[in-house]
C-alpha cells in the first residue's frame, strides 16, 4: 500500500517494523461531550484504514486511548479542564461523564459501523506507567521541576518540528485564543508531563506521585498506552489533522527520549470536517452529532458515505444539502443492488480481477472515492448478478456500508408486498388487510364523487403512518 507520512510529506510504500503485522495507534476521544461529526470523520477513515490492511493480509493490532483526565481547552496544557467543565455542566462527578460520553462514542461507532478497536484503554487505568516513564525522562534529564509542574525540556532535542508544516518562529507562546503565557515553562514549546499545580484546585482525580499529589498531561497518556499494548515500535500513528501540532509532536519528543531509538515512522492525519463557516467545533453553530442526523431522518450510514466520497487529505464541507444528496445516492445504490438476482455461481476468474483492481486503487493513498466507484463499477460488470452481489460484498468488507445487509432488506420488503383488489383497481402494499380496506373505501368513496370522505380516509391513513400513492389501475402505499 502507499500511504503518505505527515512526518516526510510524501506518499511511500507503507512498511510495518514486523512483516504482515501492524502496530496501530489511534488518538481517541476526550469523553466531556458528545463527538461531532467532525471528530467521526476521523474515525471512519482510520476504521476503512485498519480494514484495508487487513484486508490486505496485514494482522493488526490497534489500541486507542479514551483522554479521561488532563485535556485542557488548549492543547497547549492551558485553560479549562475539559472533563472539569463536563461534569459541572452537567452536575455529575467526572467519572459518571467519562463513563456516559464513552459508551454515547461506542454507539456513535456501532451507527456507523467503526470497528471497536482491538484495545481501548482509559487514561485513568495506567498513571503508574505514565509515571514510571517521567521518571525515567527526568532521569535522562528531559525533565524538570517547575514551580510545581513536570515540564518536558524541549531544548534537549536535536529536532522538535517533525511535521514541519509550520515555522517555528510563527509558533508564538499560547498559539490559540485566550490562551495565557505559562511562566514556569523554559522554552516556549516545553509542555506538561504532571501537574500538581494547576489552576483547577477542584480538579477531581488525582494521584501520588514523586511530585506530589496531582495528574498526568495530556500528551504522555498516549506515549504510555501505546508504548504498553503496540509495544516500542509502533508502526502507524492515527489521529485528526488538528493533533498534529503539539499533541503528535509531542507525542514524539517524549518517546523517542523515553526509548532511545525512533519510535513511529509513519503519521496519518485526517483532516477537517468544515461548515460554511469554517471548521465545525462543539462550540460554535449548530452541534452535529450522529442523534441529530438520526432526527433529521438521515441513515447515519449514509454520512459514512459521504465521508468516503472524499479523500481524507483535503477538507470536506458539510451543509445538509451535501448529506441529502449523498444520501439520495446511498439509497439509489442500495436499490440497484436490490435488483440483482441472488441466485446462481459466482465466477471466479471476474470476482479475482475485480477485487486485485480494488486492492491496487484504494491502496493509493486510500482512495476512498475511488472504492465507491468501484461498487458502481462492479455493477455494470460483464458478469452474473451472483458474481456482482460477491464482488460488491468484498469491498464492503472495507467500505462498511452495509451494502448487502440493505439491500437484501429492501428486497425481502419488496416480495412481502401484497397485492389486492379487482382488475380494474389493485392495491399493492405491505401485507395489511386493514390498511388495504381502507385503501379500498377511499377509492370507492372518490368514484362516489363523495371526496370530504375520500380526504378523511387519506387523513386516517396517514394517521396511522401509511402514505399512499395513486398509480395507473390503482395504488401503492407503504408505511414511513
Ligand atoms: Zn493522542
Amino acid at each position: 500500500m502507499y500511504l503518505y507520512n505527515s512526518a516526510t510529506h510524501k506518499k511511500e510504500e507503507f512498511r510495518t517494523h514486523t512483516p504482515n503485522r501492524v502496530e496501530m495507534y489511534t488518538c481517541g476521544p476526550t469523553v466531556y461531550h458528545f463527538a461531532h461529526i467532525g471528530n467521526l470523520r476521523s474515525y471512519i477513515m482510520e476504521d476503512v484504514l485498519e480494514k484495508y490492511l487487513r484486508f490486505v493480509g496485514f494482522d493488526v493490532n490497534r489500541v486507542m486511548n479514551i483522554t479521561d483526565v488532563g485535556h485542557l481547552a488548549s492543547d497547549a496544557d492551558t485553560g479549562e479542564d475539559k472533563m472539569l467543565k463536563g461534569a459541572k455542566r452537567e452536575h455529575k462527578s467526572v467519572m459518571e461523564i467519562a463513563q456516559f460520553y464513552t459508551d454515547a462514542f461506542f454507539e456513535d461507532c456501532r451507527k456507523l459501523n467503526i470497528k471497536r478497536p482491538d484495545v481501548v484503554q482509559p487514561a485513568t487505568g495506567m498513571i503508574e506507567d505514565y509515571i514510571r516513564i517521567i521518571q525515567t525522562l527526568e532521569e535522562k534529564g528531559y525533565a524538570y521541576l517547575a514551580g510545581g509542574n513536570v515540564y518536558f525540556d524541549t531544548s534537549k532535542l536535536d529536532r522538535y518540528y517533525v511535521f514541519n508544516d509550520h515555522k517555528e518562529d510563527d509558533l508564538a507562546i499560547g498559539v490559540r485564543e485566550g490562551v495565557e503565557e505559562d511562566t514556569n515553562k523554559r522554552n516556549k514549546n516545553d509542555f506538561v508531563l504532571w501537574f500538581t499545580k494547576s489552576k483547577f484546585e477542584d480538579q477531581a482525580l488525582k494521584w501520588d506521585s514523586p511530585w506530589g499529589v496531582g495528574y498526568p498531561g495530556w500528551h504522555i497518556e498516549c506515549s504510555g498506552i501505546s508504548m504498553k499494548y503496540n509495544g516500542e515500535y509502533l508502526d502507524l500513528h492515527c489521529g485528526g489533522v488538528d493533533n498534529a501540532f503539539p499533541h503528535h509532536t509531542n507525542e514524539i519528543a517524549q518517546s523517542e527520549s523515553f526509548l532511545g531509538h525512533p519510535w513511529c515512522p509513519h503519521w496519518f492525519h485526517v483532516h477537517h470536517l468544515n461548515t460554511n463557516d469554517g471548521k465545525m467545533s462543539k462550540s460554535k453553530g449548530e452541534f452535529l452529532t450522529v442523534s441529530l442526523l438520526e432526527e433529521k431522518g438521515c441513515d447515519p450510514l449514509a454520512y459514512r458515505w459521504f465521508c468516503l466520497q472524499s479523500h481524507y487529505r483535503k477538507a470536506l464541507v458539510f451543509s445538509w444539502e451535501n448529506l441529502d444528496n449523498a444520501a439520495a445516492a446511498y439509497t439509489k445504490l442500495l436499490n440497484r443492488i436490490a435488483a440483482l438476482n441472488p441466485e446462481g455461481e459466482t465466477d471466479q476468474a471476474v470476482f479475482d480481477e475485480y477485487r486485485a483492481k480494488f486492492v491496487q486503487q484504494v491502496g493509493n493513498d486510500l482512495n476512498t472515492s475511488m472504492a465507491v466507484t468501484a461498487v458502481f463499477d462492479a455493477l455494470k460488470a460483464k458478469t452474473n448478478d451472483a458474481t456482482r452481489l460477491a464482488i460488491i460484498g468484498e469491498f464492503d468488507k472495507v467500505l462498511s456500508l452495509s451494502l448487502l445487509e440493505k439491500a437484501a432488506a429492501i428486497r425481502e420488503k419488496s416480495a412481502q408486498a401484497t397485492q389486492t383488489g379487482s382488475g380494474e383497481y389493485t392495491i399493492t402494499g405491505e401485507g395489511d388487510p386493514a390498511v388495504d380496506a381502507l385503501v379500498l373505501q377511499r377509492y370507492e368513496a372518490k368514484k362516489a364523487k363523495n371526496f370530504a370522505e375520500a380526504d378523511r380516509i387519506r387523513d386516517e391513513l396517514k394517521a396511522q403512518g401509511v402514505e399512499v400513492t395513486d398509480v395507473k389501475g390503482g395504488a401503492v402505499w407503504k408505511k414511513i
